[in-house]
């Protein structure tokens, strides 16, 4: 198989996303628009501008970025537009089941209501789900450079639509913002019923990624990467089969890894790791999850079968419930096997 055909046979395999930020999938285009309609002022009169600043030197020049762009969006309907400009893209590269994290707080600490984000947020997925059967799931992520207590805020915040969440989620800074801050939150959205994943060891630690699995009781790790530098982690890992959610083109992008032939994914992935592919934040870094799995055919000889693995993958770590995830996997077992 060429290099083109593995492409396109992975443009049509059914797969899931499970690592995705709302904020980072504002377009330029919309960014623009949306700043122009809520009268707002941002540093960009140009798409061309906008992109130039995707010239990130580390996390935090990003994230500088993402919360300029995340200010442009101020109703439900910019929020239902936004989830609907990412939804299509799924639907158009086969992403069957997607997983979105939001983070209320970059949106409350500007004085937005919690209700405005969720209503705009699920209209979009339900009627995406309703339109062509696009199966998503919602997770609530807090930012961790904020303190604990503005995310128990936060959680406090989301109870009454409890039912429209299915996990909590850390993301943001992880320099100097370890998990064990976030250890009481996590617990109280335990006693919830609310699943728990977090970004560790993307630029942070392996200890990360311990505390973690140990202290926060995380289902799922964002990344994860740097566990191949704790041997005895990365055999916990395998064991366990916990989900690693990889994100290519973002690690590149943010200089964890100084070039894509350096990636580590498929040594997880050959590892026995429950490793898969993301986008993260898909318009800051250059593609969406096909974008990122081409990258792999072309710059890791990234193989059929270990394509269609990381699809598996990228299914049984989803929080579907078990009859769907089966439904989803058969669907692309059909698919790997023509
Ligand atoms: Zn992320």
């Amino acid at each position: 198989m060429t290099n083109n055909e593995l492409k396109s046979f992975i443009a049509g395999m059914p797969k899931a996303e499970l690592h995705l930020h709302f904020d980072g999938t504002l377009e330029p285009e919309r960014m623009l628009q949306l700043a122009e309609k809520n009268k707002v002022k941002i540093s960009y009169d140009s798409i061309e501008e906008i992109e130039k600043a995707y010239q990130f030197t580390d996390l935090q020049s990003f994230l500088d970025l993402l919360y300029e762009g995340a200010a442009v969006i101020n109703t439900a309907e910019d929020f239902y537009t936004v989830t609907m400009d990412y939804l299509k893209h799924c639907r158009a590269e086969n992403v069957v089941h997607t997983e979105i994290s939001f983070d209320p707080q970059t949106h409350t600490e500007r004085g937005l209501a919690f209700g405005i984000m969720i209503e705009g947020i699920t209209g979009a997925m339900e009627d995406a789900k309703r339109d062509w059967g696009q199966s998503s799931l919602l997770i609530m992520s807090f930012l961790r450079h904020l303190s604990e207590e503005s995310a128990e805020i936060t959680l406090e915040a989301s109870l009454p639509f409890r039912d429209k969440i299915v996990a909590v989620g850390l993301d943001s800074s992880e320099f100097g913002h370890p998990p064990s801050k976030f250890k009481r939150v996590f617990a109280r959205a335990r006693a919830q019923g609310l699943l728990g994943i977090a970004h560790a060891g993307e630029e942070g630690p392996p200890a990360y990624i311990h505390e973690a699995l140990d202290l926060l009781k995380v289902q799922r790790i964002d990344h994860g990467v740097r566990a191949i530098e704790d041997p005895e982690l990365m055999t916990t890992l395998a064991a366990k089969q916990i989900p690693l959610t990889v994100c290519p083109l973002s690690n590149v992008r943010l200089c964890v890894f100084d070039t894509m032939a350096d990636h580590n994914i498929l040594t997880l992935l050959d590892a026995g790791l429950n490793v898969s592919v993301n986008s993260d934040d898909p318009t800051y870094f250059g593609g969406y999850v096909n974008a990122n799995f081409d990258a792999l055919v072309t710059d890791l000889q990234l193989t059929q079968d270990q394509a269609v693995r990381l699809a598996r993958n990228s299914f049984s770590g989803s929080f579907l419930p078990e009859g769907d995830k089966s439904k989803m996997l058969d669907r692309l077992s059909e698919y790997a096997t023509g």
